[in-house]
């Protein structure tokens, strides 16, 4: 009976694991299939493709909060500009009455 080995092979060469730790500025990623990492483009940084998932989502999860703000905050400002458009026209429509009520 042969015993198989699941002991997990070292994702990382020496001096990666530290590396890895930093986070990477660009965006333009490829994947070393060999080593089943990902790898930045222009960095030459090696990432673990699960770290970079997280931080991915982590990115949409703050995009998504910052959309459903800006979203209310765009819906308070069109609320606003309507009362001030009918602010507007009522005051408009006072100044054409006292017009009138002067010519006359
Ligand atoms: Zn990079």
């Amino acid at each position: 009976m042969s015993v198989i080995d699941f002991e997990r092979r070292p994702q990382f060469k020496n001096g990666e694991k530290e590396i890895q730790r930093y986070v990477c500025p660009h965006i333009t990623i490829a994947l070393d299939h060999h080593r089943r990492l990902l790898v930045c483009e222009d960095c030459n940084q090696h990432m673990d493709p699960f770290d970079f998932l997280i931080r991915v989502s982590k990115k949409e999860i703050r995009i998504r909060d910052e959309i459903t703000f800006l979203s209310k905050q765009c819906k308070i400002l069109h609320e606003e500009v309507a009362e001030l458009r009918r602010t507007s026209q009522n005051l408009k429509a006072t100044i054409r009455r006292d017009r009138r009520k002067i010519d006359d």
